[in-house]
């Protein structure tokens, strides 16, 4: 039998929120990849003073591994010829490392060693549509290190707005749960709810939530209330992961607030929410609505969010949104690439930057701040660029540093444009610093929790081992930039801030029990309509076993 992998870890100031742990020196004990209480005399010996450790990071709500992402990589061939990334020295005995290329969308080995560089060690993609999950999973087999699971898209898809229009509610929730146990997916996503189809269909996009699709009793509303109660009496880990009707516009604060008023109550998501907090609109402009938008979150203990910060810089856009994306491509004049997904929903993807000289780019960038300084529960709003649409994953610590560092935080003000910042709170003065425990929270433990990872984001007995050592300095963005070591699932990855080790992550996906009588209705459903056969649909060989439910 082969002898546990045992490790003790010394002299480092611990931050494990979810233990109420803060800032304590005290001993951390691993074996065989998780957390013990403690291990034998002799046991080898990390010595990390000087540092402070939290659990590994925890990205709720990213884009990575999909059939979308591969598309925007295709169409952006200059981000490629810009930044060549050479395969990273590992130690001797590792399999061999591989090169890739960088920019807003890096190549699938390239994505697990930054992100594990960053000190992240768990990954959501947040957009896939079934019928491209299969590609989803080889993606994520082809990026190290992380743990990766995916939300499935629902909402635009023709099944389910079916069920919705003949008044079907349990078949809708028996579908969701076939979809992600045969996709392998994690949670469902659902994106502008029944714009997309309205889009693709010749209809305009849906701009209020009691319009109807088309002729039918479909409408936004339906679709949420349909898809939050699917999620929540499967017991799902993570809650229905909302992106409202509206993104991006002017005036948007209303729908978003209607959204969230609709779901009062019930548990349930709402992502990129800086997208979805502008007052204005109809020829008034824009401005921020977002302490309206977080007094509300605030307020109702039920419903969670991440930011989606904008940072200024390159991005990429890539969303099922294909409207607002052909929206963005029509009024940047960028290049764009749209693609219909049969049955099931869009995408669309156009390459954007963030300038603080345009009064949009700064708006967009105090709205989220204003949202991340006036949140009363770290634990419900957490970080989020939604990567590469507001900017890349590794502007995250230069986002720190800009929540806890109020001098950093106005220098950035300085050199924006301010013109639409007339009522922004942020630009009246907002003196919050977040602790390095609430870094801990938005960044980790709250996005761990929301997504019901139960051996994620903390440091306690039977956690998985995955840890993130900082080397304490006075320049918060650098500290976080390059953390000095990061254990994942037991393994020593990173050393002294050079990456050593790129063992491959784990998927975390679910496959909910369901009332079988869907699956005749969707053979014939499929036999109808699909150019996949039914039983070619489902996700097969995965080495994961789906994480239990309840
Ligand atoms: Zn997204």
């Amino acid at each position: 039998m082969k002898s546990p992998e045992r490790l003790r870890i010394v002299g480092a100031a611990v931050y494990d929120p979810l233990n109420g742990i803060q800032g304590d020196v005290r001993d951390i004990c691993i074996e065989d990849g998780r957390i013990v209480a403690q291990v034998p005399l002799g046991t080898p010996t990390l010595n990390a003073r000087g540092t402070i450790v939290m659990p590994g990071g925890v990205d709720i709500h990213s884009h990575v591994a999909s059939s979308a992402c591969n598309h925007a990589r295709r169409l952006l061939p200059e981000e490629h010829t810009a930044e060549p990334v050479p395969a990273p020295e590992l130690r001797d005995g590792e399999a061999p490392a591989r090169s890739g290329t960088g920019g807003t969308l890096p190549s699938t080995f390239t994505t697990g060693y930054r992100y594990a560089g960053l000190g992240y060690t768990t990954v959501f993609d947040a957009a896939v549509a079934p019928l491209t999950a299969r590609h989803s999973h080889e993606e994520f087999d082809d990026t190290p290190i992380v743990d990766g699971g995916f939300f499935v898209l629902l909402g635009n898809d023709e099944y389910l707005l079916r069920q919705i229009e003949t008044g079907n509610p349990d078949r809708a929730r028996d579908y969701a749960a076939w979809i992600l146990g045969a996709t392998g997916g994690y949670a469902i996503k659902v994106v502008n709810p029944g714009g997309i189809q309205a889009w693709k269909s010749g209809q305009r996009n849906l701009t209020e939530i009691d319009q109807p699709l088309g002729s039918s009793r479909v409408t936004p509303r339906a679709i949420l209330e349909t898809l939050t109660d699917a999620a929540n009496s499967l017991r799902l880990p993570h809650p229905v992961h909302i992106h409202c009707n509206n993104l991006g516009v002017p005036g948007n604060a209303r729908t978003t607030l209607q959204s969230m008023e609709t779901l009062a109550g019930r548990r349930a998501h709402f992502t990129h929410l800086q997208f979805h907090c502008y007052g204005g609109g109809a020829g008034d402009g824009w401005s921020s609505a977002a302490q309206r938008v977080i007094e509300y979150l605030n307020a109702n203990p039920l419903l969670s969010a991440d930011v989606g910060q904008v940072m200024f810089g390159p991005a990429t856009t890539i969303s099922a949104d294909a409207p607002i994306e052909y929206l963005l491509h029509a009024n940047s004049g960028r290049k764009w690439t749209n693609i219909d997904v049969e049955l099931e929903t869009g995408c669309g993807i156009v390459p954007y930057s963030f300038q603080e000289r345009a009064a949009v780019s700064a708006l967009q960038w105090a709205v989220g701040l204003e949202l991340f300084l006036l949140s009363a529960d770290p634990w419900r709003l957490v970080l989020s660029t939604d990567h590469p649409n507001g900017g890349s994953f590794l502007s995250y610590p230069t986002l720190i540093q800009q929540l806890m560092d109020r001098d950093a935080r106005a220098e950035q003000l300085k050199r924006v444009n301010a013109k639409l910042l007339a009522g922004s709170v942020l630009a009246d003065g907002l003196s919050r610093e977040y602790t390095l425990n609430e870094i801990a929270i938005v960044t980790r433990a709250g996005p761990a929790r929301l997504l019901g990872l139960r051996h994620k984001g903390h440091l306690g007995v039977g956690a998985d081992a995955d840890l993130t050592f900082y080397s304490r300095e006075r320049n918060i963005a650098r500290m976080f930039a390059r953390p000095r070591y990061v254990i994942k699932g037991g393994v020593l990855v990173v050393e002294e801030g050079q990456l050593r080790r790129a063992p491959a992550g784990r998927r975390l996906r679910v496959s909910p029990g369901h009332d079988t009588a869907v699956l005749r209705d969707l053979r014939r459903h499929f036999n109808a309509h699909a150019t996949v056969a039914f039983e070619n649909f489902p996700v097969r060989g995965l080495r994961d076993a789906p994480m239990e439910i309840g």
